[in-house]
Order: structure tokens, then C-alpha cells, then sequence
């Protein structure tokens, strides 16, 4: 009854590993620098602590060296492999092809690689960690749990965009959104926080972290988000742009005799409150600069974002016709109460109210509303590697996992 969780980027992997009976983690690490000098594992079992610096020339490598880690009887948390269950893997797009999460079978790994198109910098690193678990523990089931299926609720209406159709059939282009396992994390755990009837919640989910996105839950299920075809729409993030008239792109690659290459690493890397402070795409010394040394700039950002965000909730609070709680998670959402309160001020006519001392919160859930407020505001810290674990173990438990 051992889950281990999976998410592997193009030079790093996060595990996880749960004991599923009472869902405690037993163990987790980082793998940084895979195919870089200095590559490390720093893994952790409780407060125990260890550092394995090792050449990791690929991820066949890295996963090797995590089995090794959760199975040392010196600081492993189990005997052997045949303990786990199943591994779960986050994968980041699964297109229009996943509504849920699945066993992977070859026929998964197929459609994942023809949706790498629409991720290239996240699905190629998803699948080698797939292949190297498949290669080094080929008895063990394998699960895909994916960024945009929570998403594929959201009606053609809302995930349609005003270009001609032939776009969508041939190439697919719609909104698909990420972030999906946090939103159904802390959609779930907010409904059940207020006690809200099954079939009668209207939520609005705001994963607030170096990128970032909203959703809107009806009843449990995603009517919309704030990010599209890819990660770039929707709120000022960290250093994505957001929501931007497209001409802008058109007009700057002229001007500046851009290529593709050159507007894509701007769109990614220099925009959001990076792009308008100047100082930083991280929210902490955004805040420091602005509040410290007085930096107009920092403050601009701040207030774009906060902007932003409202603005969002403004829209999600109409197709939802009102809301019964705003969840805030992530870095950001979890940590920042200077954050919440600015995205909050002037929420009123939604019956939002702040409750500034319980607003002091940090890393814990809790709602910090004032007893009277009609809309809840909650802080729910987000755990996308447990959904990863539970819903591996429900594929495991429900024995659809015939190869
Ligand atoms: P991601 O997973 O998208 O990389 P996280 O959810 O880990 O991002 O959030 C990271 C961001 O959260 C940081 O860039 C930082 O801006 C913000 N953050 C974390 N802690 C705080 C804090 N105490 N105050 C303000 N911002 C914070």
C-alpha cells in the first residue's frame, strides 16, 4: 500500500513516497542537476536529512538512485520494491485526450509524446520518467495523473477562442489550463471545510505561485481558468505577461526583428512582475524593494498583479452567480496575507470581509474571513503530490491495471 509519487522536470525529479493507509508521507526528495555538473539527491525521511552527490547523466540514473534511496537500510523507508504498490507520475498536458488520471500503457506514452507539441518543455522531461521507471522496475504499474484533465469540464464556450474553427480541428488550439491537480486539491478540501452540499458549491481556486492561474468550480467540477493553450495566459505571473492584446506580439517582433525564438523567451522569462519591477520575478523582494527602499516600480507590480487577480474573481464570481469561498494557495496564496488583503480590499459586494488577524496566517489551513462574511476567504495549502498518490492508488485499488 505504498504510493510513490513522481514529478520529473527536464533536470530535476521531486518524489514522494506515501504509505497510502493513512496517507503519511514516509519519505521524499529532490534530484537537481540531472546531465549538469554537480548533480545531488537531497533526500529527507522525517527530519532526517541526506545529501547523495553523484554523477546523474539522465533520469534513467536519478531513478535509480531514488529506489536506492527509499529502499537503503540506513535511511530507506522501505525493505524493498515490492512494497509499492504503483508509481504515480504528474504529467503536465494530456490535451483533449485525458479527462482523468490513467494507467499508462504504450498507447499512453504514444498520445502523451503527439501532446508534446502543446508542452514542449514539460511533456518530453514526463515521458523519459516514465521510461526509466518502466525500464528499471518494469513489474510495477505506472499512473498518469495530468496538469489539464480537472479542466476538461470546462464547456466549449469558455474553452473555445474567437478564431476561425478550423484552427481547433486542425491544430487544437483551445484553452486547456494547468495547475488542475492543486485546483481539484483545494476545490475538495475547501467544499469540505465549509461543509458546502454536494451538487451546490461555487468556488473560486487561486494557485498564486510563480505561475499562476484561477479557476472556477461549479459543484466540483472546472468551468473555467484563467490559463489557455499554454501557461502564459491569464494573470501577470511571475514572469509571464498574462492576458495581452495579441498585436503586441505582432508589433514588437517587428520592431525589434525578432524571430519566434526571441518574443517566446521574452513571453516567458522577462515579463510579469519581473518585467515591470525590474527587481525580481519573486514576490518577496518585490515586496521588500517596494516597502523598504520605496521602489515605485515594485509597488506598480504589486498592484498590477493584485489588479489581476481581482479582476478574475470579478469574472468568475458572475459565471459562477456568486461564490461561497475563495481558496488561495500556492507560494504566494499560502504565505503573503499583504497579498490577500490588497486582492481582497473592495470585495464587498461579493461579502467578502478579511479577518486581518486571522489573515496573519501561514502554511496552514484556516479560513480568515470575518464571522459574518458571506463569501468565505480561505488559505488551503495545496498538495498535488498526495492527489497524485491517491488517484494512482484508486487506479491500483480498482485493478483496471491490466497491461
Ligand atoms: P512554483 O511552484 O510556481 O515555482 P510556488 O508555488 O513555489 O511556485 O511559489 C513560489 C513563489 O511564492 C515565489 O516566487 C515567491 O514569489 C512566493 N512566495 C513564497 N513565500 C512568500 C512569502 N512569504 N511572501 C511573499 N511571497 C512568497
Amino acid at each position: 500500500m505504498k504510493v510513490l509519487v513522481i514529478n520529473c522536470g527536464s533536470s530535476s525529479l521531486k518524489y514522494q513516497l506515501f504509505d497510502m493507509v493513512n496517507e503519511a508521507v514516509l519519505a521524499k526528495g529532490l534530484v537537481e542537476r540531472i546531465g549538469l555538473e554537480g548533480s545531488v539527491l537531497n533526500h529527507s525521511k522525517g527530519k532526517e536529512k541526506h545529501v547523495i552527490k553523484e554523477e546523474i547523466n539522465d533520469h534513467e540514473k536519478a531513478i535509480s538512485l531514488v529506489i536506492n534511496a527509499i529502499t537503503s537500510p540506513e535511511y530507506g523507508a522501505i525493505k524493498s520494491v515490492e512494497e509499492l504498490s504503483a508509481i504515480g507520475h504528474r504529467v503536465v498536458h494530456g490535451g483533449e485526450d485525458f479527462s482523468g488520471s490513467v494507467l499508462i500503457t504504450e498507447e499512453v506514452v504514444e498520445s502523451l509524446r503527439r501532446n508534446s507539441e502543446l508542452a514542449p518543455l514539460h511533456n518530453p522531461p514526463n515521458i523519459m520518467g516514465i521510461k526509466a521507471c518502466q525500464k528499471i522496475l518494469p513489474e510495477i504499474k505506472q499512473m498518469g495523473v495530468f496538469d489539464t484533465a480537472f479542466h476538461q469540464t470546462i464547456p466549449e464556450e469558455a474553452y473555445l477562442y474567437g478564431i476561425p474553427y478550423e484552427y481547433y480541428q486542425k491544430y487544437k488550439i483551445r484553452k486547456y489550463g494547468f495547475h488542475g491537480t492543486s485546483h481539484k486539491y483545494v476545490s475538495q478540501r475547501a467544499a469540505a471545510m465549509l461543509k458546502l452540499t454536494e451538487g451546490k458549491s461555487r468556488i473560486i481556486t487561486c494557485h498564486l505561485g510563480n505561475g499562476s492561474s484561477i479557476a472556477a468550480v461549479k459543484n466540483g467540477k472546472s468551468i473555467d481558468t484563467s490559463m489557455g493553450f499554454t501557461p502564459l495566459e491569464g494573470i501577470v505571473m511571475g514572469t509571464r505577461p498574462g492576458d495581452l492584446d495579441p498585436s503586441i506580439i505582432c508589433y514588437l517582433m517587428e520592431k525589434e526583428n525578432w524571430g519566434i525564438k526571441e518574443i517566446n523567451n521574452m513571453l516567458n522569462k522577462k515579463c510579469g512582475v519581473l518585467g515591470l519591477s525590474g527587481v525580481s520575478s519573486d514576490f518577496r523582494d518585490i515586496e521588500k524593494s517596494a516597502v523598504e527602499d520605496g521602489n515605485k516600480r515594485s509597488q506598480i507590480a504589486l498592484d498590477r498583479f493584485a489588479y489581476a487577480v481581482k479582476k478574475y474573481i470579478g469574472s468568475y464570481a458572475a459565471i459562477l452567480n456568486g461564490a461561497d469561498a475563495i481558496v488561495f494557495t500556492a507560494g504566494l496564496g499560502e504565505n503573503s496575507a499583504s497579498m490577500r488583503l490588497k486582492i481582497c480590499e473592495g470585495l464587498d459586494y461579493l461579502g467578502v470581509k478579511i479577518d486581518k488577524d486571522k489573515n496573519f496566517t501561514r502554511g496552514v489551513e484556516a479560513d480568515v474571513s470575518a464571522d459574518d462574511a458571506a463569501t468565505r476567504v480561505l488559505v488551503i495549502p495545496t498538495n498535488e503530490e498526495l492527489m497524485i498518490a491517491r488517484d494512482t492508488y484508486e487506479i491500483f485499488k480498482s485493478g483496471k491495471t491490466k497491461l
